[in-house]
């Protein structure tokens, strides 16, 4: 199974990296493709230019077994939509092969709003991060979409290609990256919530001032 975790990772974070290897692990995961956005859909633009979010990326997972970053999205114009990059994936890696979609819990709450999520579910599974902060209540044609498709057995998942969602439990880190960036700017140090390598691109860049 291949885990897909999306995001704009401005700058990647603890709050990505160690929930990640907690789905690898509870999960089973062979790997875990990041995927940074190019042209957010559903949320303001990151300050960071791709090729140095990408950086950031490549710095934080050097040397973990199974973290894999992916740059289709960034060598991608136009809007990223998971969708698109669900069918660019499946062209690659066939149709059999199941691949875990990793949201976070408050990601998942518009997963109705996202283009094609029907679309996305014959694609993926998906798999619902549970993040520090209480989940936004999701709304009845969300439950009603858990409802038919949930599964409590990463084994289940293993056995078809894509279509159900589960719940997984990870570690509580509360970081984001909206935290990090605000540090930066007022002059604190960003240091333990994410990877000193990555605070070095910040500073070497003068990312985030
Ligand atoms: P920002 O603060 O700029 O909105 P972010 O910290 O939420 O950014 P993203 O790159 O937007 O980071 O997140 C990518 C994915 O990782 C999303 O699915 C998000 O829900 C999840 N995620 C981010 N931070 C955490 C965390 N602390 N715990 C669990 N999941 C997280």
């Amino acid at each position: 199974m291949v885990g897909i975790l999306g995001g704009t990772f401005d700058p990647i974070h603890f709050g990505h990296l160690r929930p990640a290897l907690d789905c690898i692990q509870s999960l089973g995961l062979h790997e875990i493709r990041f995927i940074p956005l190019n042209v957010a859909v559903h949320r303001p633009p990151p300050l960071a230019p791709p090729a140095l979010r990408l950086a950031m990326l490549e710095a934080a997972i050097a040397g973990q077994t199974g973290f894999v970053a992916d740059r289709r999205e960034i060598e991608r114009p136009g809007g990223s939509f998971t969708y698109h990059t669900l069918v660019s994936l499946r062209a690659e890696l066939g149709r059999e092969r199941p691949l875990c979609l990793l949201i976070g819990a408050d990601a998942f709450a518009g997963f109705l709003g996202w283009h094609r999520p029907h679309d996305i579910l014959e694609l993926a599974h998906v798999i619902v991060m549970q993040r520090p902060r209480p989940p936004v209540p999701p709304d009845p044609g969300l439950r009603a979409l858990w409802a038919q498709r949930i599964s409590h057995d990463p084994g289940e998942l293993a056995e078809t290609p894509a279509g159900r969602i589960l719940f997984q439990a990870v570690t509580q880190i509360d970081v984001s990256a909206t935290r990090v960036r605000e540090l930066v700017r007022q002059g604190w140090s960003p240091r333990y919530l994410l990877p000193d390598a990555v605070i070095s691109i910040i500073e070497s860049e003068r990312l985030y001032r």
